[in-house]
């Protein structure tokens, strides 16, 4: 029998011989086996904690653009650009018009971000939208959000049993959408001990190398965050 729990957060797990408490608000759930796929709240559930750390990104997206403003930045179909350095913008043009640009990566706290602070990342896409396409209005975008995506040291992802029965999956390095659906799909049989081609592809890649406790590692990450910024000032 499966149940499925949503909106129920996990505040701390133990392990009892053969079995795991899992401890929620408003009960405890003991399981035999279990599968740790929480992500950039990997680290915060003790999980691999000195191989992955999280970082904060943040999106807008506009409204959609009227049939003007999109005659006036050429009427493209949907496109898509990557940067070339990590901390450069990814934008997106959507199939229904609307522009969608991430142009921030941070060390915020992963639980929750202001709305103040939240205001300012997207007053700095606007300004990024604005800088690409200066015949656009400066109040066109409808929605910022902020999300957590997890990173390692040399950009490797975390695909381990990391007990007899703890299994533990995640960090995409900012890149999750499709490896994180593959990764998934296979821990899911890694744990019912069953092999495939796709496990063997992906165990025989690098695992994730050790990172200094803190605050060494906020200090490193700062610091290559503001290099890679610098790298980058030419993006929008
Ligand atoms: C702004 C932004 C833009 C991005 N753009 C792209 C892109 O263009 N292409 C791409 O491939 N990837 C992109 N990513 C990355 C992509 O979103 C992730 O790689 C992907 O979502 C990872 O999937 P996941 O299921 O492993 O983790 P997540 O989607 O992060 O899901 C983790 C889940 O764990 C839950 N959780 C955490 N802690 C607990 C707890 N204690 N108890 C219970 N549940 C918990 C969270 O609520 C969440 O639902 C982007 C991410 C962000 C934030």
């Amino acid at each position: 029998m499966f149940f499925l729990y949503e909106n129920s957060c996990l505040l701390n797990w133990s392990k009892n011989k053969d079995f795991i408490s899992c401890n929620f608000k408003n009960g405890v759930v003991k399981t035999k086996n279990i599968i740790f796929a929480t992500n950039g709240f990997l680290k915060s559930l003790g999980i691999k904690s000195n191989y992955n750390f999280p970082i904060t990104l943040t999106a807008s997206m506009t409204r959609k653009l009227s049939d003007e403003e999109f005659k006036s930045i050429g009427e493209p179909k949907e496109w898509g650009v990557l940067p070339v350095r990590p901390m450069g913008a990814t934008i997106r043009m959507t199939k229904d018009r609307r522009i969608l640009i991430r142009n921030t990566a941070e060390v915020h706290s992963p639980f929750s971000m202001s709305k103040s602070i939240l205001q300012k990342r997207s007053i700095n896409q606007q300004i990024g939208i604005q800088k690409r396409f200066p015949q656009l209005p400066n109040n066109i975008i409808k929605s910022s959000w902020s999300g957590i995506v997890s990173r390692t040291r040399n950009s490797s992802q975390i695909f381990e049993k990391i007990d007899s029965n703890i299994y533990a999956v995640g960090c995409y390095n900012g890149s999750g959408i499709g490896v994180g659906t593959l990764f998934g799909e296979q821990i899911a049989f890694k744990a019912i001990n069953e092999k495939t081609n796709e496990i063997k592809t992906i165990e025989a890649r690098n695992k994730p190398t050790w990172l200094p406790p803190q605050p060494f590692l906020n200090l490193g990450i700062k610091t290559r965050l503001i290099y890679e910024r610098l790298r980058a000032r030419s993006e929008i």
